[in-house]
C-alpha cells in the first residue's frame, strides 16, 4: 500500500492525465469538427465571412475566391476591400447586414449586385447572440443568384417591351396611355392616339414568307422609335400594328407632323439582309381623347376602327376620327351579330335580274343577287353585308347556299321552259381562294345536271387582280369544263385594258358608274365607247350594268354594247317573277 501522499499524489497525476486525455480529445474532436466544417463549407458554391463581435475576429470561407478573387480578409479592417467589389448603392446595405444587429432575429437577407455588372449575389445571416442579448457571432452567406436575377430582368423587360422592336409591348402602352389620359383628364388637355398599320402586310408575309415580315416588322419598329419621347408613346401591338399616343399634341408633335415624318421614313424601301429591297405603305387611324372617347381602350378602339376606314378608303392614307365613322361601324357589328344567326337560320332569299342582248332585246340571261330579310323582317342589301361576311367568314357557307340555290331553280325552269339562257353568279374573292373551290363547283354541275355553258360566274376586277395568279389558275380551270367567267364591276378597278387581254373571261361587265353619266359626260362618253369597241375586238361579250333610261340603252346599243341589264328592263325579282317572266317570254 503507498502512502497516503503518493497515494494523492497518485491520484492527482491520473486526474492531470485525465485532464490531459479529455482536452486532447476534445481538440480531436474540434479539430475534426473544423476539418469537416472547411470539407462542407469547401464543397459548397456559396462563400461564407463568419464575423466574432467578442474577439473581432473574421475568417472566410467557402468559395471564397469565386466571388472575391483578390479579396484577402484578416481582420475587421479588412472588410473595406470587400465592399470596395459591390456597387456602390449595395456598400451600405452590406455593410447593415454585417453589422447591424437586429434584436430578436436570427437571421437576415439581401441582395447586392457586384462592381461587374453581372454578378447578383444574395446574402444570407445567421447570427447568435449571448444571454444579455448582445450578437456575438454572425455568419454570412453569399450566393450567386444572378442567373436566376437576369432571367428575371428579362422577363421583365418581356413584360414592358416587345422583344423584335425594342419598343413598348400592346399592355405597357395601355398602362402608360391610362396615365397621359388621367393628366389629361385633370389639366383638361388632349391625348391623340395613331394606330399605324403597314398596308397588304398579308401579301408581303404570303409572298416573301414570314422571316421577311418579321425584318420589315422590325426595321419599321426602328424607325418609329424615333419618336419616343417625354410626350409620345412608340409602341408595337402585334404582326403590323403599332400604336403612337401622343399627349397635348402641339408644335412638334402633332399628328400631322408624325404622319409627315413616318411617310418620309418609308419613302425609301427597306434593304432585306437577303439583298432583297421592299417598299411599304401605312395606314393610320386617328383619335383623341375626349372627343372621340374617354377611356383608353376606347380610344384605342375608336383609333383602330378609323384605321379600318382609312384602309377601306384605298390604303397609303390617314383618317381621322368622326362620328360617322363609328356609327356605322356599330351598325357593321350589329349586322355581323345577326349574320350569324342567319346564316344558321337561313334568312335568305335568291332574286334573278335578267339580262337582254341589245339588238333583239331577247333575255340573254339572268344575275342571282342575294337578299336577307332579318328577323325584324328589314332588308339588309347585300351590299351592307356581303362585305360584313367576307371579313368573318360567313360567305363561305352563304356562297355555297347561293350557288346550289340559284343552280337548283335555274334547272328546275331549264325541264319547264327548255330555255337557252345563262346563269350568273357573284362569287367572292374569299371563295375563289379556297382549294376546294373548282372541285366543288364541279360537284354541282353534275349533281343538278347542268350545262357548263349556262352557267357564268362572275368576279371583280379588283379581287382578281390582288390575287391574280391563284385565282387565275382556277379560272382557267373553270373554263376547260365549259363555264363561263365574267369579269365585273369593270371599271372600277385597275381598268387597264391592255391587261385582260390574256385572262381567262368571256364577257365583261362594265360599271355602272360609267352608265350614270354616259349621257351627260362627253368623257364617259370617249372612253365608254373606246372601251367597247376594243374589248368586242377582244372577243369578249359586254354588258352594260345599271341601265335605267332608255336614253342610255339607245346609246349603249348605238356604240355596240351586246347586252343590257338595268332597272329599265327588269329589276332584280324573286323566283316567282321570275319565273313568270320567262313563261311570257320563252314558254
Ligand atoms: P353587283 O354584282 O354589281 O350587282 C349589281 C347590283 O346593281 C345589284 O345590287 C343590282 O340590284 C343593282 N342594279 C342593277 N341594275 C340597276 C339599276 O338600273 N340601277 C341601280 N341603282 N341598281 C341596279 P344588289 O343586288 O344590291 O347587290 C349589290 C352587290 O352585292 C352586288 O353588286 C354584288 O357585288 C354583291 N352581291 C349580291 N348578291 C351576291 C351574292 O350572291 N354573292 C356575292 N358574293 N355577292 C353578291
Ligand atoms: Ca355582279
Ligand atoms: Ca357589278
Amino acid at each position: 500500500m503507498g502512502s497516503p501522499v503518493g497515494q494523492k499524489k497518485g491520484s492527482n497525476m491520473d486526474e492531470l492525465r485525465y485532464q490531459v486525455d479529455l482536452l486532447s480529445a476534445m481538440n480531436q474532436r474540434l479539430t475534426n469538427d473544423e476539418r469537416m466544417y472547411r470539407l462542407l463549407c469547401n464543397t459548397s458554391s456559396n462563400a461564407f465571412l463568419y464575423v466574432n463581435f467578442v474577439d473581432n475576429v473574421v475568417r472566410t470561407l467557402g468559395s471564397w475566391d469565386f466571388f472575391f478573387p483578390e479579396v484577402v480578409i484578416r481582420d475587421m479592417k479588412d472588410l473595406a476591400k470587400l465592399y470596395s467589389q459591390v456597387e456602390d448603392k449595395y456598400v451600405l446595405p452590406l455593410r447593415d447586414l454585417i453589422y447591424l444587429e437586429k434584436k430578436e432575429m436570427n437571421s437576415d437577407s439581401g441582395i447586392v449586385r457586384l462592381k461587374d455588372e453581372r454578378t447578383w449575389v444574395e446574402c444570407e445571416t445567421e447570427i447568435l447572440y449571448d444571454e444579455t442579448g448582445k450578437a456575438t457571432d454572425k455568419v454570412i452567406r453569399f450566393k450567386d443568384i444572378s442567373k436566376f436575377k437576369n432571367q428575371n430582368e428579362e422577363l421583365t423587360y418581356m413584360a414592358y417591351y416587345d422583344v423584335l422592336t425594342g419598343l413598348y409591348n400592346r399592355n405597357y402602352f395601355v398602362r402608360l396611355l391610362a396615365d397621359f389620359v388621367r393628366k389629361a383628364s385633370d389639366a383638361n388637355d388632349i391625348v391623340a392616339v395613331m394606330f399605324v398599320d403597314i398596308d397588304d402586310f398579308r401579301k408581303i408575309n404570303d409572298g416573301f414568307g414570314i422571316v421577311v415580315g418579321d425584318e420589315i416588322v422590325q426595321q419599321f419598329g426602328q424607325l418609329m422609335a424615333d419618336f419616343q419621347g417625354e410626350n409620345i408613346l412608340v409602341s408595337h401591338f402585334n404582326a403590323d400594328i403599332y400604336c403612337i399616343a401622343i399627349y397635348d399634341p402641339g408644335g412638334n408633335h402633332t399628328v400631322e407632323h408624325v404622319y409627315k415624318k413616318i411617310r418620309e421614313k418609308i419613302k425609301d424601301p427597306f434593304q432585306l439582309s437577303n439583298g432583297q429591297e421592299l417598299g411599304i405603305s401605312v395606314s393610320v387611324g386617328v383619335a383623341e381623347y375626349p372627343e372621340a372617347a374617354r377611356t383608353t381602350l376606347e380610344l384605342i378602339n375608336c383609333a383602330e376602327i378609323v384605321m379600318f376606314k382609312a384602309k377601306g378608303q384605298g390604303k397609303n392614307t390617314i383618317k381621322y376620327f368622326d362620328a360617322p365613322i363609328l356609327n356605322e361601324f356599330l351598325q357593321n357589328v350589329s349586322i355581323e351579330t345577326k349574320l350569324k344567326g342567319a346564316v344558321f337560320d337561313q334568312n335568305f332569299i335568291m332574286n334573278f335580274q335578267p339580262q337582254y342582248y341589245a339588238d333583239t332585246q331577247k333575255l340573254r340571261g339572268m344575275e342571282a343577287l342575294i337578299r336577307w330579310r332579318d328577323n325584324d323582317g328589314k332588308m339588309i342589301s347585300p351590299s351592307v353585308f356581303i362585305p360584313i361576311a367576307e371579313k368573318n367568314g360567313a360567305i363561305v357557307p352563304i356562297g355555297t347556299w347561293v350557288i346550289e340555290e340559284s343552280i337548283k331553280t335555274f334547272v328546275k325552269w331549264k325541264k319547264q321552259f327548255q330555255h337557252e339562257v345563262v346563269l350568273s353568279i357573284n362569287i367572292s374573292a374569299i371563295q375563289y381562294m379556297r382549294d376546294e373551290f373548282v372541285e366543288s363547283i364541279v360537284n354541282i354541275i353534275h349533281k343538278y345536271d347542268v350545262d357548263p355553258k349556262e352557267l357564268e360566274l362572275e368576279i371583280t376586277e379588283s379581287v382578281l387582280m390582288e390575287n391574280f395568279k391563284e385565282v387565275t389558275e382556277k379560272l382557267y380551270v373553270l373554263r376547260e369544263y365549259g363555264i363561263r367567267i365574267s369579269l365585273d364591276d369593270f371599271g372600277t378597278g385597275y381598268s387597264s385594258l391592255s391587261y385582260i387581254k390574256g385572262l381567262p373571261i368571256d364577257t365583261l361587265k362594265i360599271d355602272k358608274s360609267f352608265i350614270d353619266t354616259i349621257i351627260t359626260d362627253e368623257n364617259t362618253r370617249i372612253i365608254t365607247e373606246s372601251i367597247i369597241y376594243m374589248v368586242k375586238k377582244l372577243g369578249f361579250e359586254t354588258i352594260a350594268e345599271g341601265v335605267e333610261t332608255q336614253e342610255q340603252f339607245s346609246y349603249l346599243k348605238e356604240i355596240g354594247c351586246d347586252c343590257i341589264q338595268g332597272f329599265l328592263l327588269g329589276k332584280p325579282m324573286p323566283a316567282e317573277e321570275m319565273e313568270e317572266l320567262l313563261r311570257i317570254q320563252i314558254g
